[in-house]
């Protein structure tokens, strides 16, 4: 077993304002798995995520990632695990301003015991003509795979993603998915993704549905999709939606409406 959760708890505050964030919560998951923790907002993902991080400390439970007890690390320890093991994706990119593409994600491989060729990993990313460019020159999919070059660099063994395209229009968040897809299909990265987007779950090859910090469901995937395939609803209830529109109304605003709404 590559992670091992048992019975982690979480709680934020005292008294009358006391949360339960994570309740009680197992589970398993083996090397090279995508795994998508699908739960409504304040379900408990964000502080699940950060708990296996090594980022937040829980109140009770063990986990273990790799060899190692990540509930009992010292802080020193919790700093070499993620280095050695973690790559994170957040919603926003968080890349360095004032660093090009290249250099964010040369940052990434600092220190890493075995990181990948910087050249090769930039092409994946289709960002070779990019890599010069400071983020405030990128569209928001090519900084979120910046952001994926960053965290994949140093070549960790799991990716831990927080609605990695929670920001992004339905096509680019497409792009997205197809390339996480594609780091763990080539490199065996196992991935645990956080979304609330039910129809992201169909590329997972394990879906583990969160309610109010406790599990509902922990079941494989039969019929995984390929992220290629995915039918984002915005997709297509969005096309179907503006089509109508336009033939109703057919005028130049809400063209112009809706390019604003995609340009990131
Ligand atoms: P999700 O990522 O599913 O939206 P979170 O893990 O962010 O959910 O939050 C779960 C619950 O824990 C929410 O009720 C949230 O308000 C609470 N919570 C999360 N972080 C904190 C914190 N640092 N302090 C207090 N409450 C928190
Ligand atoms: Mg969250």
């Amino acid at each position: 077993m590559f992670i091992e959760l048992k019975n982690i708890i979480k709680t934020f505050g005292q008294g009358d304002s006391k949360t339960t964030a994570v309740n009680n919560v197992s589970f398993n998951i083996d090397q090279g798995e995508v795994v998508v923790l699908l739960g409504p907002s304040g379900s408990g993902k964000t502080t699940l995520l950060n708990i296996i991080g090594g980022i937040e400390i829980a109140d009770s439970g063990s986990i273990k990632v790799a060899d190692h007890q990540v509930d009992k690390m010292t802080d020193k320890n919790a700093v070499e695990y993620r280095r050695e093991h973690l790559g994170y994706i957040f919603q926003s990119y968080n890349l360095i301003p004032n660093l090009t593409v290249r250099e964010n994600i040369e940052i990434g491989a600092y220190l890493a015991k075995k990181p990948l060729n910087i050249d090769e990993l930039i092409d994946d990313l289709g960002l070779t003509k990019h890599a010069n460019k400071l983020p405030m020159y990128l569209s928001g999919g090519q900084q979120q795979r910046t952001a994926i070059g960053r965290a994949v660099a140093k070549n960790p063994d799991l990716l831990l993603c927080d609605e990695p395209t929670g920001a992004l229009d339905s096509q680019t968040s497409k792009e997205i998915l197809v390339l996480l897809e594609k780091v763990n299909k080539k490199y065996g990265t196992t991935i645990l993704m956080v979304t609330h987007n039910e129809l992201i779950s169909q590329m997972a090859s394990r879906v583990i549905r969160l309610k109010d910090g406790e599990i509902v469901l922990d079941q494989p995937n039969e019929n995984i999709v390929a992220a290629e395939a995915l039918e984002l609803w915005e997709t297509h209830f969005i096309r179907e939606l503006k089509g109508s529109l336009y033939q109703i109304l057919g005028n130049t605003w809400l063209s112009l409406y809706f390019s604003s709404l995609y340009v990131a």
